[in-house]
C-alpha cells in the first residue's frame, strides 16, 4: 500500500536515507529542506522536495498545503529536521539556546501539529521523531542540544498517551553517532573518543537509521506507541 510520507530535513543526510528508504518501497515520498537544492537522486526516485523552515509556521502552513495537494494527507510524518550549535554553557549566548530549541523541539511541534490535523480525520498515523542518544546521556558542549533532543522523548510520549486512541503512533528513535555532515566537522581526536565508547567501534550509516524508522511506520508495529528505540551501537546502554 502506498502512503503519502513526509520527511523533514530530508534532502542529506539521515533524512535523505529515510526518503530514499521510503520511495525504494513504494510510499508517495514528500521532503522538506531548509536551504540548497535537494539532490538528482530524489527527482529520480519521485519524492516532491519542498523547500521549508520548520522555524516558521507559516512556511510549514504552506509546505503542507503543497504536499496535500499532490499527494493527499500526510500518514507518516518523520520528524527528522535539527541542528546543532555546540558550545560550552559559559559561552553558550541565549541565541544559541533558543534557536536549538526553536529548530529541534518548536519546530518538531509545528510539523507534527499540522500533520495530526489529517490523521485525526483519517483516524491513523504514524509519528517518529529524531531525538539522539545525546538527548538521554547528555555530552558536555551540548546542552542546548541535549535538552532539545530530550524534550523530545517527553513530547512524544505525551502524544502517544494523548491521541494513541485515535489510532495515531508516536515513537522516537535515537541515533548515537552517524556518518553525515553533522558529524563530519568534528576533529579525529573526537572521533576516535566517540569511538572508544560504542561497544560496535564504529558510527552508524545513515541506512541503520533509516531501517528502524521504516520498521515504526509499518504495519508490524502497529502495537508500538511512545517508545524510544537506540540505534546508537549500544553507546547509550
Ligand atoms: P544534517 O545536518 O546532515 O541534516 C539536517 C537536516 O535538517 C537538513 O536537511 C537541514 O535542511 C534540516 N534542517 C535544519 N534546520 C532546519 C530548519 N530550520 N527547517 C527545516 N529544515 C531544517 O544532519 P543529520 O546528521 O542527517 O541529522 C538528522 C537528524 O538526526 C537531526 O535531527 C539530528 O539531530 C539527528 N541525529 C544525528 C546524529 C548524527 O550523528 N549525525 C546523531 C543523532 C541524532
Amino acid at each position: 500500500m502506498s502512503r503519502s510520507v513526509l520527511v523533514t530535513g530530508g534532502n542529506r543526510g539521515i533524512g535523505l536515507a529515510i526518503a530514499r528508504a521510503f520511495a525504494q518501497a513504494g510510499d508517495k515520498v514528500a521532503i522538506t529542506y531548509r536551504s540548497g537544492e535537494p539532490p538528482q537522486e530524489l527527482a529520480d526516485l519521485g519524492v516532491l522536495a519542498v523547500r521549508c523552515d520548520i522555524t516558521d509556521s507559516e512556511q510549514v502552513e504552506q509546505a503542507y498545503k503543497e504536499i496535500e495537494a499532490k499527494h493527499g494527507n500526510v500518514e507518516v510524518l518523520v520528524a527528522n529536521a535539527g541542528i546543532t550549535k555546540d558550545t560550552l554553557l559559559m559561552r553558550m549566548s541565549e541565541e544559541d539556546f533558543t534557536s536549538v530549541v526553536d529548530t529541534n523541539l518548536t519546530g518538531t511541534f509545528r510539523v507534527v501539529k499540522r500533520a495530526n490535523r489529517g490523521m485525526l480525520r483519517a483516524k491513523k498515523g504514524r509519528v517518529v521523531l529524531i531525538s539522539s542518544v545525546v538527548g538521554l546521556l547528555g555530552a558536555a558542549g551540548q546542552a542546548n542540544y541535549a535538552a532539545s533532543k530530550a524534550a523530545l522523548v517527553g513530547f512524544a510520549r505525551s502524544l502517544a498517551r494523548e491521541l494513541g486512541s485515535r489510532n495515531i503512533t508516536f515513537n522516537v528513535v535515537a541515533p548515537g553517532f552517524v556518518d553525515t555532515d553533522m558529524t563530519k566537522v568534528l576533529s579525529d581526536e573526537q572521533r576516535a573518543d566517540i569511538l572508544a565508547q560504542v561497544p560496535l567501534a564504529r558510527y552508524a550509516q545513515p541506512e541503520e537509521i533509516a531501517a528502524a524508522v521504516s520498521f515504526l511506520a509499518s504495519d508490524d508495529a502497529a502495537y508500538i506507541t511512545g517508545a524510544v528505540i537506540p540505534v546508537d551501537g549500544g553507546l547509550g546502554m
